[in-house]
């Protein structure tokens, strides 16, 4: 996180909250309620939803997605994750365009994730060690807690300062890796968490990645690359390495517990090292792609494009699969060829793809990325993938999957498959706003104007902005009414019943909004 955020912490932080000041005991009653919370929460991810920088790469997203839902059915086995916030809270993670790196917890069980992060991490077990961290701030209710005892704000003023230090922290020049091991963004302006928590987020998330089988290398790995970001940074220019207790007794606890578990832990069998390898190919890759979405210039792509290259042309062939040589030349031919379709230079794309093809044969995820790779790079010449004419749409194994090949079937005019299969995948995942829109144009390109109308509402009330959202109800309520027989009967009365669900929450929202005033 750039170091700008901090004026603002500095300034904001006195009245709001210090990171070492006295708390209540942990666990005592006085949380915020589980409700109160979420509010304030869903008040900031609308405008998280509403930031250019806020991204929903289907592909990444499944990458997170894979990491995270082990470590949540792990604090649900331990019981760190109780029914009631299991089931009130979002559990939602927002992928931020951010070179930086940094992890953080919001209010109400929504997270944000630097792309950043993602590109600098060297495997799954250091991102699955920042994200139970994370998860654990929220499971043992910090979060809650620091905001009661700023009980006397406003939710709307919690929710605007913590707003206001996502903001600050969109300083562009702000440098490198300052941020890693995960504060809240809340915690690092104004909701800053005692080193008592941070301890006991240590001891609780190094337990849940445990559990979901992530290597305690991973906790290694990631208090190293701190310990390094704090060394470089020793002059005080990142306050949060300052003020945040990357010290000797976290250090020492953490190396105490990853020994322990390294003590008990097997040698991998043959089926566990295969399983490893193939997720160190696709983080190799995950990590690539995150480096160029997170826009870095096209300096940086022709630089990953001609290391790309060169690693090809160095090539054995044929190339031996999981050897820790072909993971980095797996990562770096993946890089290329995506920088090189970003550069649309799509003759070196497809050549570099080539390269990574029998790298990642037979490789399970590693091999379904390469192949979404392949679509996404037709798509982004303006042509449809040559499996559309045909692909059978409903059987995507995953949401990137389903999306991207949405994406290619309807540049191959088969937009009434697009748009039975979404209206699947949406009655189950109706929080999705990215297929909403996807169906909205697949129902337009089918000339259904209304159920466009509807889709685009959906999207927008998906992203909790609901005023958006009751506009384009009511223009497809007006354009029944000016087009009589426009809709049939059942599509009139969903959209009714919708507008007036989407009215109440409104009207809720006004009326708590004068109650937290
Ligand atoms: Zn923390």
């Amino acid at each position: 996180m750039p170091a700008a955020q901090f004026s603002l912490a500095q300034t904001a932080g006195a009245s709001f909250g210090r990171g070492t000041g006295s708390l209540p005991s942990l666990g005592d009653n006085s949380d915020l309620s589980t409700a109160a919370e979420r509010r304030i929460g869903d008040r900031i991810a609308v405008s998280i939803y509403r930031d250019p920088d806020y991204v929903d790469d289907p592909v990444l997203g499944d990458y997170l997605q894979g990491i995270w839902q082990p470590l949540m059915a792990a604090a649900r086995a331990r019981g760190e994750l109780s029914g009631e916030l299991d089931e009130r809270f979002a559990w939602e993670m927002f992928l931020i365009r951010d070179r930086s790196i940094n992890a953080f917890a919001l209010p109400g069980g929504y997270f944000g994730v630097h792309l950043g992060l993602i590109g600098t991490v060297g495997n799954a077990d250091e991102l699955a060690a920042v994200l139970a961290h994370e998860l654990s701030h929220v499971t043992q209710r910090h979060i809650s807690r620091l905001m009661t005892q700023q009980a006397r704000q406003a939710p709307w003023m919690i929710a605007a300062m913590v707003l206001g230090a996502l903001a600050a922290s969109k300083n562009s020049n702000a440098g490198a890796a300052a941020m890693v091991g995960g504060q809240a963004l809340a915690a690092q302006g104004q909701l800053n968490f005692s080193r008592d928590m941070e301890r006991e987020a240590d001891r609780v998330g190094f337990g849940v990645m445990s559990d979901a089988g992530y290597a305690s290398r991973g906790v290694s790995g990631m208090f190293e690359k701190l310990q390094q970001a704090s060394r470089l940074n020793d002059n005080g220019s990142f306050p949060y390495l300052r003020s945040h207790p990357m010290n000797t007794e976290r250090m020492a606890e953490a190396q105490a517990r990853v020994q322990l578990a390294n003590a008990a832990t097997a040698k991998p069998s043959p089926e566990q090292q295969a399983v490893q390898s193939q997720a160190q190919l696709l983080h190799a890759m995950m990590a690539a792609r995150a480096r160029i979405l997170a826009v870095p210039g096209v300096d940086m792509l022709r630089t990953m494009k001609a290391e790309a290259e060169r690693r090809a042309a160095a090539l054995p062939a044929p190339a031996s699969p999981a050897s820790s040589t072909s993971v980095r030349d797996a990562g770096a031919l993946y890089g290329g060829a995506f920088a090189a379709a970003q550069l649309r230079d799509f003759a070196a794309a497809r050549s570099l793809l080539g390269r990574l093809r029998p790298l990642t044969a037979d490789m399970g995820l590693a091999s379904q990325a390469v192949g979404l790779l392949a679509i996404e790079m037709d798509l982004l010449e303006g042509r449809a993938p040559a499996f559309a004419a045909t692909a059978d749409i409903g059987k995507a194994g995953s949401r990137a999957e389903l999306l991207l090949q949405a994406r290619s079937l309807m540049a191959a005019n088969r937009a009434p498959d697009v748009s039975q299969a979404l209206q699947g995948w949406v009655a189950e995942h109706p929080r999705d706003a990215t297929a909403w829109q996807l169906l909205a144009a697949a129902y337009g390109q089918q000339g259904q104007k209304v159920r466009a109308i509807r889709a685009e509402a959906e999207s927008r009330a998906a992203q909790l902005d609901y005023g958006a959202a009751l506009d384009r109800f009511k223009a497809a309520q007006g354009l029944m009414r000016s087009e009589p027989g426009i809709a049939d009967h059942v599509e009139a009365s969903i959209i009714d019943t919708r507008t007036r669900q989407v009215e109440s929450i409104l009207k809720e929202q006004a009326l708590q909004d004068k109650i937290d005033r």
